[in-house]
Order: structure tokens, then C-alpha cells, then sequence
């Protein structure tokens, strides 16, 4: 199935896109309006640390939807509720117990708000990367989704079709930031400490760029 023939769930005409970043969203959001889908942009991810990753993946995820036109949902950066549900999982490994609860976290927001706002279907960006578990993720989103009646998460594969090659494109050609570990502040520091064993240098926020010859 090519892109153009993307179907939302049960004829729905319009979806709530939670979006992790514009690197992520960005294949996604092209598949969506290349359907001709009506779509919306939800940022919600008090995850990120420090602010100034969260400001640069949020501000250039709006820059992409302004760019095309798409109305973007910018939600609280809601970080102290995030740290207290991340209590005692700090060392938990990624794709474990606190990835699920931070993407329960996430999408059980993004479903109240498709509730409050008349959406009938959501999606999400974090299944897209091949360092997520598509199944956690998928699995959030439909635990998210029971909260009420009629609300659909769609688990479409966007990895499928194209979607992954197509993110790394539109990152070269956007040059978007090339953010260098998940979000979290624990993920900082795996990803850090990985880096110190391979004798690599510390990751350096708001350095590194995609670009169309890398
Ligand atoms: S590693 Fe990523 S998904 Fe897991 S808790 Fe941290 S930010 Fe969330």
C-alpha cells in the first residue's frame, strides 16, 4: 500500500499525531497529508532533559508544521510529574519498565486530549525508530485508548512502506537536529557512559545536525 492509501481506522477523517520529535514525525506527517488526512500535531513529551534538548526538539518540530501548514499542540513541559512516575525505575535499561511508563504517560495525555477535542483517532511517532519496541509502544497506545469510549489508537507500522528511509531523508534535507540519546536524563547518562567505554566524548547538546551528504 502506497502512502496515498493510507485508511484512518473505521472512516475516520481526521487524527491526533503525538509527535516525539520532528525527526520522527517528519515521514509521518508526510504520509498523512500525501493521504489527504486531516491532521493535528500533539507535543507532549516531559521526558526530555535538559530544557534545552526539550526547546530544540520542540521549536523545531514546530518550525516543520508551520512550514506545512499543520496545527501543532504544544503541551506542558510537565517534567516533575514525569521525575516523580520515573522514581525508583532510574536504572531500569531502556525499552524496560520505566520506557513503558513513560510512554503510558505520553499517550494516556495525548487520549484525554483527542477525548476533550473530538478526535477519534491518535497515532504516535515513538514506534517509528528502530530503537523503540514497537510492540511496548503499541501497547501503551491502545492501553491509553480504553480510557474511552470510541477512541482509537492506530498502530499503523510507519516504519513499513518506506517510512523509515523516508525520516532519515527528511532529516537530511531539513537538517534537523540529530538528537543523540532517547530524552531522559537516565538515557543521557547510558548513553554517556557508553560513550566513556568506547572512548568517545561526552554528548554535546545542540551540536550535531543531519546533512544531505552524511
Ligand atoms: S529511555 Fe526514552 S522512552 Fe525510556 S524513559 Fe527515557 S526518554 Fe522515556
Amino acid at each position: 500500500m502506497k502512502q496515498s492509501q493510507l485508511i484512518v481506522p473505521n472512516g475516520h477523517s481526521k487524527v491526533l499525531l503525538h509527535s516525539c520529535c520532528a525527526p520522527c514525525s517528519g515521514s509521518i506527517m508526510e504520509a498523512l497529508y500525501t493521504a489527504g488526512i486531516d491532521y493535528t500535531v500533539f507535543f507532549y513529551n516531559p521526558n526530555i532533559h535538559p530544557r534545552r534538548e526539550y526547546d530544540l526538539r520542540k521549536n523545531e518540530n514546530i518550525a516543520y508544521a508551520e512550514k506545512h501548514g499543520v496545527p501543532f499542540v504544544d503541551v506542558d513541559y510537565d517534567s516533575e510529574e514525569w521525575f516523580a512516575r520515573a522514581k525508583g525505575l532510574e536504572f531500569e535499561p531502556e525499552r524496560g519498565i520505566r520506557c513503558t511508563m513513560c510512554f503510558d504517560m505520553r499517550l494516556e495525555r495525548t487520549a484525554l486530549y483527542a477525548h476533550e477535542h473530538g478526535f477519534k483517532v491518535f497515532a504516535t511517532s515513538l514506534g517509528i525508530s528502530r530503537w523503540k519496541d514497537l510492540q511496548q509502544v503499541n501497547d501503551c497506545g491502545k492501553r491509553a485508548a480504553e480510557h474511552y469510549p470510541d477512541l482509537i489508537f492506530w498502530d499503523n507500522n510507519w516504519r513499513k512502506k518506506g517510512g523509515s528511509a523516508r525520516m532519515i531523508e527528511i532529516s537530511k534535507e531539513q537538517e534537523f537536529y540529530q538528537q543523540e540519546y532517547c530524552g531522559c536524563i537516565y538515557s543521557l547518562r547510558d548513553s554517556n557512559e557508553y560513550r566513556r567505554q568506547k572512548g568517545l566524548e561526552s554528548i554535546k547538546i545542540g551540536t550535531k545536525f543531519y546533512h544531505q551528504d552524511k
